[in-house]
């Protein structure tokens, strides 16, 4: 029944279990532990004989809903939560690698997940090669006899470059590879890799998920057998659980998630169509315009283009800094999907774990930007980076 229902009304309703004392919004269980009627029923659940709760780091009835309503809108068969988009990153991987192994991934990444694949996953012994994924054949001339996995987002943070994720479902399933997609910057609303037949999804639950920017939190989604380890073992072992009242709050942030997704879509396409004509903006990179790579998937792969972008200033890193410094409307702050719209300098900040080459390698130059598009009046936004730019550039 709830599996017919539309992806908004999912967000809402899926999942949702029938509270006892009738209330309306689902109750926040903060509770560490679970209490036994006696240490019998202690064993047996603890033995896997009776269902029901022990302790949070092993399940909470609030976190169960979170993960049951996020299963539904990725179409998966489960879903787990984790503390953060990093913890969501990591517990998928962990799920499925192990010294000796090796991964590809794409040579743009969030910051923190290139660095994670690059330096730490190296320590215990594991190599990941940086692929340019628009180049699908690329990926596939990087295919090694011990490849366990494909890694990427798309669109990847913060070109918003697109990859052909058919390409990379055929190239997983022809080599017996996991493939596991970011889909932080679209949700399942925009975006659901699962049904084209991606293995895996995470998200980081920070951004448009949550959507209010009170939360630090990921999920996983993907099949049972691979949802079970993650939580059973990893998240078990490793500790990176989501707190069950950032769960609570994730629950609130998703009800308005297609009605902000909108918002944030309406408002990025009339401030791409702003930028690209105007004279002091070298370069857009929105999926949203015609020139952009992306918008040929735009209907296809994904439904929109969402609500992030990054744009080159027809200027140096001083004035692209001035530029920052100088928008009043727009906040100094990385993250990106939250109610204010957000401005950030990749080069410094989100991107600043990469070598110089590295960035040089993904473009991420000195006079880049990243907006994330807030729910404000456009108005206002366009005539925050207007004043700006006639400042500074
Ligand atoms: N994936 C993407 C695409 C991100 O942009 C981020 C954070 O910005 C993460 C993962 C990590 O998420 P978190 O900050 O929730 O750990």
């Amino acid at each position: 029944m709830q599996q017919q229902w539309n992806l908004a009304t999912l967000a809402i309703h899926g999942g949702h279990k029938k509270e006892e004392f009738g209330a309306l919004v689902t109750p926040l269980y903060q509770s560490a532990t679970f209490v036994f009627d006696n240490a019998e029923q202690g064993g047996r659940r603890f033995a896997g004989d009776e269902p029901g709760y022990m302790y949070t780091r092993l399940g909470n009835p609030t976190t169960d809903e979170l993960e049951r309503k996020m299963a539904m809108l990725e179409g998966a068969e489960a879903a787990a939560a984790c503390a953060s988009g990093m913890a969501a990153v990591s517990s998928a991987l962990m799920t499925h690698l192990e010294a000796g192994d090796h991964l590809i991934a794409s040579n743009a990444l969030y910051g923190c997940t290139f660095a994670l694949l690059g330096t730490q996953l190296k320590r215990f012994g594991i190599d990941t090669t940086f692929v340019d994924f628009s180049d699908t054949l690329a990926i596939e001339a990087a295919v090694q006899p011990n490849t366990k996995l494909i890694f990427c987002e798309t669109p990847v943070n913060p070109h918003l470059q697109v990859f052909d994720l058919a390409a990379i479902v055929d190239i997983s399933k022809r080599n017996g590879l996991i493939s596991i997609v970011d889909n932080t910057f679209m949700t399942p609303l925009l975006q659901q890799p699962l049904l084209m037949g991606i293995d895996m999804v995470i998200h980081s639950a920070t951004k448009y998920l949550n959507g209010h920017g009170d939360v630090i939190a990921g999920i996983v989604c993907g099949r049972e057998e691979h949802i079970t380890r993650v939580k059973f073992e990893i998240l078990k072992d490793f500790g990176g659980v989501i707190s069950p009242h950032d769960a609570w709050l994730i629950l609130r942030g998703l009800k308005t998630l297609d009605v902000r997704l909108t918002r944030h879509c309406d408002n990025a396409e009339l401030i791409a169509r702003y930028l690209e004509k105007h004279p002091k903006i070298k370069q857009v990179f929105y999926p949203g315009l015609e020139s952009h790579q992306g918008y040929s998937y735009i209907g296809k792969q994904m439904k929109r283009a969402g609500g992030v972008m990054a744009f080159e200033l027809n200027a140096d890193k001083q004035a692209a800094i001035k530029f920052v410094n100088s928008l009043t409307l727009f906040t100094i702050a990385v993250s990106l999907g939250d109610a204010e719209s957000l401005v950030q300098h990749p080069a410094s900040m989100t991107h600043s774990p990469y070598t110089p080459e590295a960035r040089a390698e993904a473009g991420i130059t000195d006079n880049l930007l990243r907006i994330s598009v807030g729910l404000e009046s456009v108005e206002d936004l366009i005539a925050d980076i207007e004043q700006a730019l006639n400042r500074n550039v």
